[in-house]
């Protein structure tokens, strides 16, 4: 680091910087963690260097024996972690990893039924913004009015109606458990591919606090860098008929050299999700997001669904009269990092929004508990309700120091105790 701070400083300020900014606030963002210092050493580690397309035996270039260690180990730790009977683990990311699905399964023009963004899905299940969406037929469904949850009677009328080639579950906005089993009946029903893309879950289903989606599905893709606590990257398991169709997709369909200093991080991230430690944290975080939807719908900030089984939970502002981009930008004012978010039948445009979606994995890798978590339902509320986007309101300053204390109860990335 000190050879960077000297050739670079105006890079290693920036570093320096995010590391002070992730330390001195609360990180609420649920798709973000704090990966292990293991992981990030992989991550900056000399595999970058190495050109290894293809796959471990198979390269198109000399000198993989070691990148192909790091690789098989990744794929053999992924597939033990899940059960599953194929890993790909070089996407290079969630969106990578869903464009190699579309790549395996469907031609162009061709159809596939997802859960639309504005009620919690992603934008690469069919948005027109997206290649998805652009390339491919998406017929989306969405929540039921009442319950908020997913309306998997409108999810099997859809099906029958649209006979898609390829069914999706999953998205970046569902607080509640998704009825797995529904889903490949549904998809049973009309002959349809059952592609599950678990971003956001997966590391709940790693750490075994929720069930997991591998035994129904004929595909699972993922990110490895939110609850789960990876690099920034992507994956793929599959059942064994489709190995080759994905493999093929990913590489050299989608992508070129896979990026094996990511691989390798992976690797350590899946060794540290087969712990004891990684399932009593994924517990946590759950038992964490519980409280704090609670505690926010308390404080009249109401929790849609009624609260949340997972990482994240999605709230309706409109009950205190405060748009979600003024609740983001008040929060933010007091040291407090969340994100706005449209809420099912959201009556604002999605950049202003009615809503705010907050996650626990951060708040958890910290070592924050229940108690912590009534704390900042309540700085939330008061940030949001009373305050204000100056960082020098009185409001702004008075949460930010009880943020302060807090964050230094519990520091991310604590200080060696000699510095
Ligand atoms: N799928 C879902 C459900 C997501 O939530 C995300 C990212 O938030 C992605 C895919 C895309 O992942 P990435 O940002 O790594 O491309």
């Amino acid at each position: 680091f000190e050879a960077l701070e000297a050739f670079d400083p105006e890079i290693s300020s920036v570093l320096t910087g995010e590391l002070d900014r992730l330390r001195g606030g609360l990180q609420l963002i649920a798709s973000e963690n704090f990966s292990s210092p293991e992981v990030l050493t992989a991550l900056g580690s000399t595999l970058s260097n190495k050109y290894a397309e293809g796959y471990p035996g198979r390269r198109y270039y000399g000198g993989c024996s070691e990148v192909d260690k790091a690789e098989s180990l990744a794929i053999e730790r992924c597939k033990s972690l899940f059960g599953a009977d194929h890993a790909n683990v070089q996407p290079h990311s969630g969106a990578s990893a869903n464009q190699a699905v579309y790549g395996a399964f469907l031609k162009p023009g061709e159809t596939i039924l997802a859960m639309s963004l504005p009620h919690g899905g992603h934008l690469t299940h069919g948005t027109k913004v997206s290649f998805s969406g652009k390339w491919f037929d998406a017929v989306h469904y969405g929540v039921d009015k009442d319950s908020e949850d997913i309306d998997y009677d409108e999810v099997e009328r859809l099906a029958k109606e649209h006979r898609p080639k390829v069914l999706l579950a999953g998205g970046s906005a569902i607080p509640r458990l998704i009825d797995f089993a529904r889903f490949r009946a549904i998809a049973d029903e009309v002959g349809a591919i059952f592609w599950v893309d678990a971003a956001h879950f997966i590391g709940l289903v790693a750490g075994g606090a929720i069930p997991s989606p591998v035994p129904y599905a004929d595909v699972v893709s993922f990110t490895t860098h939110k609850v789960l606590r990876g690099p920034r990257s992507g994956a793929i398991v599959c059942t064994e008929q489709h190995r080759a169709a994905i493999d093929k997709a990913v590489f050299p369909m989608m992508q070129g050299g896979p990026q094996m200093h990511t691989i390798a991080a992976k690797a350590v991230n899946f060794k540290e999700c087969a712990t004891p430690e990684y399932a009593a944290y994924t517990r946590q975080v759950v038992a964490n997001a519980k409280v704090l939807a609670q505690g926010l719908g308390e404080h009249g900030i109401r929790p849609t669904t009624g609260g949340t089984d997972t990482h994240l939970s999605l709230h309706d502002l409109q009950g205190v009269l405060v748009t979600g981009v003024d609740a983001e930008a008040r929060c933010d004012a007091a040291g407090i990092t969340l994100n706005k978010n449209a809420i099912p039948f959201d009556p604002q445009k999605p950049n202003i929004a009615s809503g705010i979606r907050v996650g626990t994995p951060c708040v958890t890798t910290q070592g924050m508990g229940e108690e912590q978590m009534r704390t900042i339902a309540g700085l939330i509320a008061r940030a949001v309700v009373d305050g204000d986007a100056d960082p020098e309101h009185p409001v702004s300053r008075e949460v930010r120091a009880q943020v302060t204390d807090l964050v230094e109860a519990f520091p991310a990335y604590p200080r060696p105790a000699s510095a």
